[in-house]
């Protein structure tokens, strides 16, 4: 196994399968980092950094923290309750 932290890239033995890293020192690391990235991300879109919406790839509001503008939304709202409505239809 190589070790996941990308300042460390050492080659080890895992002990157990699912052993990401060479040591514990290293998952700290890495972990620390991925906070850090999820904290920036929204502190980003707190500053107003451009988002698209993966609908519509309109711009989305700075205040939306969600991936789909209003309108994609609604959108996947009023299909999914179709959808529930054909699931509906089929069993009746
Ligand atoms: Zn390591
Ligand atoms: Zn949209």
């Amino acid at each position: 196994m190589v070790c996941l932290n990308s300042k460390c890239s050492k080659d080890f033995i895992a002990k157990t399968h699912n052993q990401k890293y060479c040591s514990d020192e290293c998952c700290r690391i890495s972990t620390n980092k991925r906070i850090m990235e999820k904290y920036y991300e929204k502190k980003a879109i707190k500053n107003g950094a451009p988002r698209k919406c993966k609908g519509c790839s309109g711009l989305l509001s700075r205040y939306n923290d969600q991936p789909y503008c209003a309108r994609c939304n609604k959108l996947k709202q009023s299909k999914y309750k179709k959808d529930l409505m054909g699931i509906i239809d089929d069993i009746s």
